[in-house]
């Protein structure tokens, strides 16, 4: 019965085109949402941030003051749906166990999962051990949630907005270097003039491709990965390239983006300066003149309040019927706005295989019935 609910809200909630670049139906999916929970006996809070974007704050009427407070994070806008559907991304369909359409995971998974488990609670007339604060937030894809993230307060965090491989209990960080090569502009009848700094730049690439290998080994960390790695290492690759103004012109300049992917026992800065310093000291071995800007960078976080692991690691245990793993997310995640003031753990439908921001996007109504009952079972958990 509960999962006939869950489902259907959320076909309700995909079905609303909330594209994040657009703000598209900010308001109307904020109060889709603020109705159904006021209807099903919460108490809502609606907030507008200073970017004029709305949020929704969803409590249990009967939920302990005293308790600790729980903030189960979520988000309403997704990204555009892009090329190759062979749906209406907006018309969700239920196939084989699984509900497509833009948001059906990334994150609607999370409001309709969350605001079922509240009402389970509500309708079965069970006792709250918590205070939960569920966040139904908008901007999340573009970044412009980032500031009111950051005025949440709560004891613990819990992010819905992630996989089902485990617990997750941090994320890496993210340095970016722009690292311009300059060489000397030229009729490209005459290259011997010139000094073309496209082949320069490449050699540059195959550096920092090469450096990637070696900083998978050698910069590990204690933490697992949810797939591909065992623990989680350091990344690196060159993302874009920018470069030449003709096509009868010797480039003058090359510009590339290098993406560094950080572990929670590194710093992002310190990872960029070392970056910095190993391409300023290649190009200067090969005569290459370069430019490196360091920035933007995130830090990697990682919980370590081993009471609440414990704790979330035994109520996912309960769940699962097997002991969970602990994991490290390979990505940033908005954990990252609340870890300064309160640990964050993340569970939730995003499995690696549900086409997030990609055509054809949906979600495994078990991994639904998964968060809903993770929710259910903090609710009800002195913590
Ligand atoms: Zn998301």
């Amino acid at each position: 019965m509960s999962v006939e609910y869950m489902v259907e809200l959320l076909k309700k909630l995909v079905s609303i085109d909330t594209t994040s670049h657009e703000h598209k139906n900010f308001d109307e999916i904020v109060k889709v949402v603020e109705e159904e929970a006021k209807r099903i006996g919460c108490v809502t809070e609606r907030v507008v941030d200073r970017r004029g974007l709305p949020h929704l704050k969803i409590t249990l009427p009967n939920a302990p003051r005293e308790g600790k407070k729980v903030i189960f994070l979520t988000h309403y806008d997704v990204v555009p749906p892009g090329e190759g559907w062979t749906i209406d991304p907006f018309t969700p369909i239920i196939k084989e166990g699984k509900v497509y359409g833009r948001g059906a995971s990334d994150d609607k998974s999370g409001i309709a999962a969350a605001l079922t488990a509240f009402k389970e609670v509500i309708d079965e007339g069970l006792e709250p051990k918590i205070f939960p604060v569920l966040i139904v937030s908008g901007g999340e894809e573009t970044g412009e949630s980032e500031e009111f993230y950051r005025s949440i307060t709560g004891d613990i965090g819990v992010v819905l907005d992630s996989g089902p491989e485990g617990l997750f209990i941090g994320a890496s960080g993210v340095a970016r270097l722009e690292v311009t090569v300059k060489g000397k502009q030229e009729h490209s009848a005459y290259p011997f003039k010139g000094k073309n700094a496209i082949y320069a730049a490449a050699k540059v690439v195959s550096f920092v491709e090469e450096f990637g290998k070696e900083l998978e080994r050698t910069v590990v960390s204690k933490y697992d990965a949810p797939e591909f790695y065992e623990k989680v290492p350091g990344r690196v690759s060159v993302t874009m390239i920018r470069g030449g103004v003709a096509p009868n012109v010797i480039p003058g300049e090359c510009t590339l983006i290098i993406d560094r992917r950080t572990i929670p026992e590194e710093r992002a800065k310190d990872a960029a300066l070392d970056l910095k310093r190993r391409i300023e000291e290649f190009a200067k071995r090969h005569g290459i003149d370069v430019e490196i800007k360091i920035g933007p960078l995130m830090d990697a976080w990682a919980t370590t309040d081993q009471h609440v692991i414990e704790t979330f690691k035994r109520i996912l245990g309960d769940i699962l019927g097997r002991e969970p793993k602990i994991l490290v997310e390979l990505g940033g995640t908005d954990g990252a706005y609340l870890i300064d003031r309160m640990p964050v753990v993340q569970f939730g439908a995003l499995r690696g295989d549900n086409n997030i921001h990609g055509p054809n996007e949906f979600v495994y109504i078990d991994d639904l019935v998964l968060v809903k009952e993770f929710v259910k079972r903090t609710v009800l958990t002195a913590i």
